[in-house]
């Protein structure tokens, strides 16, 4: 279909928005801007919806937030119809559940796989943004939306002969769609973030062999996977409404029970050992938020947690050698993602598992065609895998040409630092609006999503009921905004993520700056702000009447 003749000379767009993405947050659009009335289309360039989770096809991928509100909960019947096997289900039962919601909600109609967008101008004078695929189709709408994620665009290392190495060679989220034969062969994994610690324990059971080359060693919490039995099933059906509202009151969006009341600076050291050792077995990122309420905060504290899962790494690990070189030093905890353990640390006990220092002892030198070539060694594998992470926030936006009036790309606003109003939008870029962008909480993300996506339904309704075309971002809103994130951010340990090259702050892109890149306010308190800023009628943004009659 090519539209373009067509557009040029039409005011009445295609559709009236438009989304970029059919993960969680497209899937989230079509329910809620369906709702208000108004028509959508969401493109994705995979071949199934599921964002992250038909991109992340890698061996052990699950959620890391627990199942049950690791999801969207407009629908309460589908909450309640829907059933999840285990505590983290895998990337197989989370992609099964969106299609259970897309067909019970009967979203097909609205999306559109296979269909890469190149470009995305925003035109003045029609008040309309034009939106143009790889291939050349270009479709026009009024709201452009950003649902594509904020850990999807890959982190590719350059590396030295990256393209000589003779086996499938691949980022981990481009893991083959129609899944790799790893058995018995070797197997490389470049880095040791979330992704391998649960890639590792995986492919080691059939691998011939796994190596790991580590630059920067995590702090790795125990996951505790466990089934969903029929009564722990009944007792989160009986109650979905209040662990909703959990997720709605937590900094982080989860369902957890905190705060908790206490802190470590004020506890005796002996309770405080105490404490740690009865929540470590419940697993989770609750280890975090349901022990003591200034971990994050203060340098201490923290350090009372990182030295106890330092020990934890000593028994865990046989090698001591090996141990160690799991073992984070020198920075805190959470100043870097913590992964969730399935295996990860059992797993270098393996007589077919192998930990390469890629930091001091011996940092790789190139990609051969045969394997990985370090200053000690050669490394022979059949395969390698680059678990090398993501441009966070701003790298899928960046990678598409999203296109101003005055002819100012995303891209280039976004090279010093990574500025927006509230993750929702970007000054000087009308009627674009980005979900969980920069300078959005970093959160349980379905609760973040359907956050975001009320503020913009209530946005849109607003400029559709009172007649707008256009709504600009106000600079000074995003000033502020930037600022408020900013100081809150220098506040907390995440602070120091830079030194360890966290993509928390960007800090992982060779070619840029670290910056502040997430609120840490709290989730709560940043979904608080955006339901102020919806009574307050968008304070953040002008609202006009642009587009002359009949033009
Ligand atoms: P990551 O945490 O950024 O880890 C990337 C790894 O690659 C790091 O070990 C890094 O080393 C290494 N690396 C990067 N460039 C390198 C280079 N040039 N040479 C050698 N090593 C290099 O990425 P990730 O593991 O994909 O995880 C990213 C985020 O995605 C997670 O933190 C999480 O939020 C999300 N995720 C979520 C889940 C889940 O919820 N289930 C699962 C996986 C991922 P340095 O640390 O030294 O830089």
């Amino acid at each position: 279909m090519d539209n373009n003749e067509n557009n040029k000379n039409k005011l009445e767009p295609d559709f009236d928005a438009i989304a970029i993405g059919a993960g969680f947050a497209g899937l989230g659009l079509i329910h809620y801007l369906r709702e208000a009335g108004l028509s959508i289309r969401v493109f994705d360039k995979a071949s199934d919806i599921g964002g992250t989770w038909t991109w992340n096809r890698y061996p052990g991928a699950a959620t890391d937030s627990e199942g049950y509100y690791y999801c969207l909960s407009f629908s309460k019947e589908i909450l309640q119809d829907w059933t999840w096997s285990q505590r983290y289900p895998g990337w197989e039962e989370t992609l099964r559940y969106m299609h259970f919601v897309a067909d019970r909600c009967d979203m097909w109609p609205h999306i559109q796989l296979n269909t890469e967008i190149a470009s995305a101008a925003f035109d003045e004078e029609t008040g309309l943004w034009t939106v143009t695929s790889t291939d050349g189709d270009s479709w026009t709408c009024k709201y452009f939306i950003s649902a594509m994620g904020m850990i999807s665009e890959p982190n590719i290392p350059h590396l030295k002969g990256m393209d000589t190495f003779e086996g499938p060679c691949f980022h981990s989220s481009r893991w083959p769609q129609e899944g790799l034969d790893y058995a018995g062969k070797r197997v490389g994994i470049i880095g040791a973030g979330a992704t391998a610690v649960q890639m590792l324990p995986v492919m080691a059971k059939t691998a011939a062999s796994v190596t790991l080359f580590q630059r920067t060693p995590n702090y790795v919490l125990p996951a505790v996977q466990k089934p969903m039995t029929p009564e722990w099933e009944k007792e989160i059906k009986d109650n979905y409404d209040e662990i909703l509202n959990k997720c709605r009151h937590h900094v982080f969006g989860m369902a957890f029970d905190s705060p908790v009341g206490r802190t470590v600076a004020e506890t005796p050291p002996e309770e405080v050992q105490r404490v740690f050792e009865e929540h470590w077995p419940r697993g989770s990122f609750r280890f975090c938020f349901e022990t003591f309420d200034d971990l994050l905060a203060d340098a201490d504290s923290n350090e009372a947690a990182a030295e106890f899962i330092r020990s934890k790494i000593r028994e865990k690990v046989n090698d001591p050698d090996t141990a160690e070189l799991l073992t984070p030093r020198g920075y805190p905890l959470f100043a870097k993602r913590p992964p969730l353990d399935h295996g990860f640390y059992e797993a270098f006990n393996r007589d077919n598992v192998k930990l390469v220092d890629i930091n001091t002892r011996e940092p790789i030198v190139e990609i051969t065609a045969t394997g990985v070539k370090t200053t000690e060694h050669e490394y022979e594998f059949d395969i390698i895998v680059l678990a090398t992470g993501f441009k966070a926030y701003t790298g899928a936006l960046e990678a598409i040409e999203i296109r101003n009036a005055e002819g100012g790309t995303l891209s280039k606003k976004w090279q010093e630092t990574s500025a927006s109003i509230m993750g929702v939008c970007a000054a000087d870029f009308p009627n674009l609006f980005i979900i969980t962008g920069p300078q959005a909480p970093f959160a349980n993300l379905p609760t973040s999503i359907e956050q975001n996506i009320m503020w913009i339904t209530d946005c849109i309704q607003k400029m559709e009921a009172e007649h707008y075309d256009v709504f600009t971002p106000k600079q000074e809103a995003e000033d502020a905004w930037s600022a408020h994130t900013e100081e809150i951010h220098a506040q907390t340990l995440m602070a120091e993520g830079y030194k360890v090259n966290s993509w928390m702050m960007g800090a992982n892109i060779e070619d840029k700056k670290p910056r502040v890149l997430i609120y840490f306010g709290g989730a709560d308190v940043y979904y608080d702000k955006l339901r102020e800023s919806v009574d307050a009628g968008f304070p953040e943004l002008e609202f006009s009447k642009r587009v002359a009659e009949g033009a």
